[in-house]
């Protein structure tokens, strides 16, 4: 039996994810959390078919929408069409206020690129650390983090979008390791201080951290993806990369020990945890 549209259709958000979706539209219609995607099982259709016969929308409008229903051999000019648009590495909750103004609702969560931490037409932070709609902290009162998103996305342009991405991995695991070390260095913990000095609610939660060091987690970026400063930095005599380092983010205090994940990278290139490109190319990989 072909399913029939719901009371209350709900039109998708750009890259949402699949949950999300389904979520959306039981809330709407008052079902039971669950509900939809019980019978999604339980029929033996695509669930796209389904969810287009529930929503009343064209496939091709939903398969736009959420890339994460396209099949894998799709045809080139499709994957042309949806080339640059996040896989499903990495994904964070929409602006709300975007999603309001839009008619989404408050809660969208959304596939999204490595560089999309904040929305620059609300000023509020979507990376690291946001998993609902109260950890979207403002960060109007502290633009080194805009700047510092702006240059990420220059990094982008310069470089590529396969070496930022490694760059700004590893940046980060080595930002955090010396968060956990050493607390702070004077720019995050100034960045910090501004943030939480306006909005003391978000005060040490995992959001505004991640806000504060984005600022130096893009500095580092920026030095380990340049491939001039990738090769002093992997020399016998990387004093000059890490003369930079020490006077864009710690404070003067130059790397060093077998220990430290800076002069880990150096030696052996280590990039744990990477989960490959965040984005869909424009031909199919081989
Ligand atoms: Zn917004």
């Amino acid at each position: 039996m072909t399913p029939r549209p719901l009371p209350r259709p709900v039109h998708p958000y750009k890259d949402e994810t699949t949950p999300s979706f389904i979520w959306r539209l039981e809330t709407a219609n008052i079902l039971r959390p669950g509900q939809l995607r019980t019978l999604l099982k339980r029929n033996r259709r695509p669930w796209i078919e389904s969810l287009a016969a529930w929503t009343n929308c064209d496939p091709d409008v939903l398969e736009l929408a959420m890339p994460q229903f396209v099949q894998p051999d799709l045809d080139p000019s499709l994957r042309w069409k949806l080339a640059g648009r996040p896989t499903r590495t990495t994904h964070t909750v929409a602006c709300n206020r975007c999603t309001l103004a839009r008619g989404a609702g408050r809660f969208v969560q959304i596939y999204s690129t490595h560089e999309q931490v904040i929305c620059p037409r609300h000023r509020l932070w979507l990376g690291d650390g946001v998993t609902g709609v109260t950890d979207q902290l403002s960060i109007r009162d502290t633009p080194e983090i805009t700047t510092a998103w702006h240059h990420h996305k220059n990094l982008i342009t310069r470089h590529g979008r396969s070496g930022v991405r490694k760059a700004f991995h590893i940046a980060s695991v080595i930002n955090w390791r010396w968060y956990d070390r050493f607390h702070h260095f004077t720019a995050a913990t100034d960045t910090y201080d501004a943030l939480a000095a306006k909005q003391p609610r978000h005060a040490n939660s995992h959001a505004i951290v991640a806000a504060s060091l984005y600022p130096s987690i893009v500095n580092l970026t920026a030095a380990m993806a340049s491939p001039h400063w990738a090769e002093i930095a992997h020399s016998r005599r990387p004093d000059l990369f890490l003369d930079r380092i020490s006077a864009e983010i710690t404070d003067g205090w130059h790397p060093r020990g077998a220990s430290d994940p800076l002069r880990h990278w150096m030696t052996e290139d280590w990039l744990p945890g990477f989960r490959g490109s965040d984005t869909i190319r424009p031909s199919a990989p081989r």
